[in-house]
Order: structure tokens, then sequence, then C-alpha cells
């Protein structure tokens, strides 16, 4: 059997997820997604010659033989001089507010003398002196994000306060999830037997939630060829469809077929991954088909290694890739059968800093308890024989 490397399966996704065009949302909706074009300010910045202090607005000529000034107004911030500064006087100013005409300095209150409505620099107060420029931070038209950035807050800070509202980034992903199985119970339904209660659709709905995406969550599909090729069928209607089960090769594994039927062109199936072996991807036309194995915890696997990092491409991202961190084994272990393993693991950091990874004693697709009782997975290659207690491994977070 041939079974795809992971690496190689993840290159084959990349290469299927181009950027969705873009939009224009509100600056207050704009965090975590990426720039479409270059977002520019609106403004110079600081808008107009400011305060940096509580003070006197003075001309600094005034100030060299320090001598008693008539104090002519008051300037809080927001107000604008009626009248320039005249040789001879000064305006009472507090932070922020806009220098009037004639001024180039601040007399900062500390070291003015105040007698009625006169005030005498304790010293010369050169030009410039607590003074913010216009235009010194940020010039009318500079880029505040180029095209391509990942809007965090420092952007969205910035783009508010050069009189940006809104911002023009590419598209959030339209997610369809479905999950198949005649076995599926709803959340919190009453137990019957025979059958368990579903997880995946939640799952993948949060983490695709997570990694940006809008999700549509479709009924569970009975095991039934014609049932699930109808079903499929609206599940293509967005950008992506996640459908969880009926991958494998068993006498009620439809969605293959269904897929085929559908007109959706397979790009591969089955990866050297436990879990996640049976692993399926293809597209039809624009949009992104992952045949997820039923397992939850082989779903949780391929979503971290496709799915998301699929997703963030879509939202622009074109850097995204599986987001393995560094890690470090505390104890010995090993591949299973010649699949490069995604280990449940505890994931916590020692007194150097480093991810130190734990796997949990029990390993299984289908161990829930287990990743209950995880941070995520490490990551042991297929090739790596026996890896020893302090080998650095990969690790992927949840
Ligand atoms: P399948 O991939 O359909 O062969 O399912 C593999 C295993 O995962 C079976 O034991 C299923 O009962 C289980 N399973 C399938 N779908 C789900 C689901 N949505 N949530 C939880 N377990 C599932
Ligand atoms: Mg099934």
């Amino acid at each position: 059997m041939t079974l795809l490397e992971i690496g190689e399966a993840w290159q084959r996704v990349a290469a299927c997820t181009e950027p969705l065009p873009a939009e224009t949302v509100a600056l207050d909706a704009a965090l975590g997604r990426v720039a479409a074009e270059d977002a520019l300010s609106a403004v110079d910045l600081p808008p107009f010659d400011r305060s940096a202090m509580d003070g006197f607005a003075v001309r600094s000529d005034d100030t060299v033989a320090p001598r008693a000034l008539v104090v002519a107004g008051e300037l809080a911030a927001g107000d604008v001089a009626q009248s320039p500064l005249l040789a001879g006087t000064a305006m009472g100013i507090t932070t922020g507010a806009a220098l009037p005409a004639g001024a180039d300095a601040v007399l900062r209150v500390e070291d003015a003398l105040v007698d009625g409505n006169r005030v005498t620099p304790a010293r010369p107060v050169p030009a410039g002196t607590a003074v913010r420029y216009r235009g010194e931070d940020v010039a009318r038209g500079d880029v505040l994000a180029p095209a391509g950035c990942l809007l965090g807050v420092q952007h969205v800070t910035a783009l508010a306060s050069a009189g940006v509202g809104s911002v023009a980034v590419h598209r959030r992903p339209v997610v369809h999830v479905l999950a198949t199985g005649a076995e599926l119970l709803e959340l919190g339904a009453p137990p019957e037997p025979g059958r368990i209660h579903e997880s995946n659709r939640l799952t993948l709905r949060l983490l695709a939630e997570r990694a940006g995406a809008e999700v549509v969550v479709h009924p569970v599909v009975p095991d039934d060829a014609a049932a699930t090729a109808a079903a499929l069928e609206t599940g293509l209607a967005g950008d992506v469809l996640a459908v969880s089960g009926g991958v494998s090769v068993g006498p009620h594994d439809h969605v293959k077929p269904a897929l085929q039927q559908r007109g959706v062109d397979e790009v591969f199936w089955r990866v050297r991954l436990k879990p996640g072996k049976p692993l399926w991807f293809g597209r039809r036309g624009a949009t992104l088909v992952f045949g997820l194995p039923g397992n939850p915890l082989s779903t949780v696997a391929c979503f971290l290694l496709f799915v998301g990092p699929a997703l963030r491409r879509l939202q622009g991202e074109p850097a995204a890739a599986p987001p393995y961190v560094p890690a470090r084994l505390a104890v010995p272990a090993r591949p299973a059968d010649g699949r490069t393993t995604l280990l449940t693991a505890r994931l916590a950091r020692g007194d150097d800093g480093v991810l130190d990874a734990t796997p949990s004693e029990a390993q299984g697709s289908h161990l829930t308890g287990a990743l209950a009782a995880s941070d995520g997975f490490v990551v042991v290659p297929h090739d790596a024989g026996e890896l020893p207690a302090g080998a650095a491994v990969d690790a992927l977070l949840l």
C-alpha cells in the first residue's frame, strides 16, 4: 500500500490553497485577519504640532533672557487657538493641545513662575521643547500594515490612531462540516445500545472557528450511498468541506465513491500517519474536500496537520504550515507500525523553557479520555526507531 509522507501530503494541500478574494471589514472586526492591500494612514501623526506637557506655549526667543510673559489665553486638548501667540506673551496649554501659531516651545509647568496673569520661565526654553511635531511619527499615506500582514493589536491600534475605519482583508473561508455514521448519537442524547456519542462535528467546528473560518454544521448522515451523496452535495457549497467518517475500506464507507460521483477529484488518499492514515483530500473547482477518518483523535490530528493550516492559507497567510513547536521527550518513545505517529502527551515547560513531552501510557485513535488528559501531540517520525528520553521532537498543541 502506498502511503504519502505527511510533508508531501501537506505540500499537495498547500498547492490547492489560493488566498480568498478581498472584502472590506470595519476596523473593529479586523483582528486576526490578513490585509489584502496595504493599509495606509489617513492622516499625519501627530496630526498637528501639539504639546507633550502641561505648561505654557511660548516663543523660544522670548525665553533667551527670561522675562515675565503675559498669559494671553488657555488651550485645553481639543481647543484651537483663535489668534496667534504674540511676542512677549504665553498661553496656558495642556498635554495634547494644539500649539498656537507663533509658538515653538512649551514651558513646562514645573519650570514656570506664575504671578497673576504673568509667567516667567525659570530658564531658557529652546525651540522644540515639549513639542510633538506634525507627522513626526506617521505621514499620511504611510503603510501601517502591508498586504499579507496578519493584523494584530499593534496594527489595529495604529490604524485606529491613523483615522482608518475599515480595511481590505481576505475573506474568511466558509467550512461545511459533515459527519457520517449510523451509530452516531447527538450531543448529550441518552445512550442507546450499539451507538456512540458523536463528537467530530463539534470538534471540527471549534477548531475551524479558532482557525478563523465561518462554519456550517450539517446533520449526521446515515451510512447509505444515496444519502451520503446528497449530503455531500449540500456540503460542497462553501470553500471547504470537512466530512468525518466513511473514508476507509469497509462496506459502509460511502464517502469516497459519493465524492467521486459528485465530481470531486481525488488529490490523495492515505498518509503515513497514525492516527489519520485514511485521510482523503480532493477538490471540486475551488472547493477543497477533506475526508477525515472518524475516530476522534484522527480527526483532531488531521485537522491540526492539514485542515487548519489550509484555512489560514485561504485567509491570506501564505506561510501557514502545520504548527509544529519544538519539544523534548521526557521518556523514550517509538513510532507505531511504520507510520509517523502522533502520541497524545502532556506538554509542560521545564525550568530551561523547553516543552517537556510525556506521552500518555495508552495510545489509540479512539481514546478521548487520553486526549482529555493531554495538551496535544508529539510527533515520532516513522523512521526514527526508538527515540531516547531527551530527544528533540516536534509537538502540536491543542
Ligand atoms: P469510520 O471512519 O467511519 O470508519 O469511523 C471510525 C471510528 O470512529 C468508528 O469507531 C466510529 O464509530 C467512530 N466515529 C465515526 N464518526 C464519528 C464521529 N463523528 N464522532 C465520534 N466518533 C466517530
Ligand atoms: Mg463510519
